[in-house]
């Protein structure tokens, strides 16, 4: 699987050349999350190539991959199903004046599959979807407070950015925060914001940085429902990062709650850009006022892709399968920490785990993990939740689990120098 470790010194890999030239004509040599300074410690900046769970990159180095793309690779990288079906469209053209009858029939398969949905427009991005919500439901409500969870991930636009920079006060002047989970804490911002609540925009669990990932309680998703009817207001669900992994109908199904609009992208079109806005009738009038639009938003390739990615999500069981190879990797990733004697905390539905180290603020033992599984063949997160895909099978898992081992032995070797 892997290859040994490549001949070259670090400074001549194909990587770190990449890195050098980047530097010269990228700002910082990469943008965002993906900014080099943010790669965990030996991580790969450049990919060349992927098929089913394995991801290369530019160095000829192959990884059974727990990130997905950061979520996008639901089935698998170029699930063959997906492929023929973007390749088919392809061929007849991807970006015209206006849609093709492949959007039609995608709003058509969003709104027999979720229950809450009358409706779906598409876009491109997660941010372009949670942003289009926010800006619906202040049309359909006429107000302008959008209550969001502290530290929730929304996008990288001014009004949701985690960073401040560039960004002014005035363009989050109507949001107020609550915290995940705490009814008492939502209340409060629901009382504050009083008649100008617009909407509740929450995602499906927590799923923060860092932290421990934390399922939503039945009381407070109920309690969020029963705020915006009181008030009248727009109850947002953001499953971009969630949609299709946990329940193809929308996550709150189980708990039995319905969002009025809810925001869609990373794995509907298994890796081709797409995102959807679904929503219920009291929101159509809104959402036919708004104005929402972009160059590439009714591209029909990915449209295609998604076709497929939904048919197949609803046919086969997905969630079923991507939860049973999660819990083989918590299961063993949990053995693997006992054996070396090594406390670690793992949360998060199996589908999307996050795995952390007792007393490891600094994220040593985390990169130092990570950093051994991945010369063994593994590529995990030391802080995001992961993502399985369909195309993990157990002997992949397996695989993934003895390069872990490697990485609790290197954490092993950081606690003894620590204590030396
Ligand atoms: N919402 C959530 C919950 C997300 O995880 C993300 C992306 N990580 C976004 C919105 C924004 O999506 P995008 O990066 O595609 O704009």
């Amino acid at each position: 699987m892997t290859k040994p470790a490549a001949a070259l010194s670090e400074t001549q890999t194909a990587d770190a050349l990449l890195r050098e030239r980047a530097a010269r004509v990228v700002p910082g040599g990469m943008w965002g999350h993906l900014n080099a300074a943010r790669l965990p410690e030996g991580y790969p900046q450049f990919f060349a190539s992927a098929e089913g769970c394995r991801i290369r990159d530019v160095n000829g180095r192959e990884y059974v991959d727990f990130m997905c793309s950061w979520g996008p690779v639901l089935l698998g990288h170029r699930h063959p199903e997906i492929q023929a079906a973007a390749e088919a469209q392809a061929a007849l053209g991807d970006c015209f004046n206006g849609p093709g009858e492949v959007m039609v029939e995608l709003a058509e398969d969003f709104v027999a599959m979720v229950p809450h949905a009358d409706w779906a427009m598409f876009q491109k991005n997660g941010g372009d979807a949670t942003t289009s919500c926010v800006t619906m439901a202040r049309a359909g409500t006429g107000r302008r407070k959008v209550l969001v969870a502290k530290g929730s991930y929304h996008g990288a636009l001014p009004w949701c950015s985690p960073s401040v920079a560039g960004v002014t006060s005035e363009d989050r002047a109507h949001l107020l925060h609550f915290e995940y989970n705490d009814v008492a804490s939502l209340q409060a911002a629901v009382d504050e914001a009083g008649k100008d609540l617009a909407a509740i925009l929450i995602t499906a669990f927590r799923h923060d940085m860092g932290r421990d990932l934390e399922l939503p309680t039945r009381e407070f998703a109920t309690a969020a429902r029963a705020a915006c009817d009181a008030a009248d207001a727009a109850l947002i669900l953001d499953e971009v990062r969630t949609g299709l992994r946990l329940d193809v109908r929308g996550s709150w199904e189980t708990l039995g709650v319905r969002p009025d609009l809810c925001a869609w992208s990373k794995a509907i079109a298994n890796g081709y850009a797409l995102a959807a806005v679904t929503g219920n009738d009291r929101f159509r009038d809104a959402a036919t006022k708004v104005f929402v639009t972009g160059s590439f938003w009714c591209g029909t390739v990915a449209m295609a892709a998604a076709r497929a990615t939904l048919r197949i999500a609803r046919e086969t069981d997905v969630p079923g399968h991507i939860r049973t190879m999660g819990l083989r990797l918590r299961e063993g990733l949990a053995r693997l920490a006992a054996r070396e004697g090594i406390a670690i905390r793992q949360s998060g539905p199996p589908q999307m785990p996050l795995m952390l180290f007792d007393d490891d603020t600094d994220v040593r033992k985390g990169r130092a993990f990570c950093a051994a599984a991945l010369r063994h063949g593994a590529f995990f997160h030391p802080q995001h939740n992961m993502f399985l895909s369909s195309a993990h099978q157990a002997a992949d898992i397996d695989a993934a689990l003895e390069a872990a081992s490697h990485g609790f032995r290197a954490v092993r070797e950081l606690d003894a120098r620590r204590n030396r």
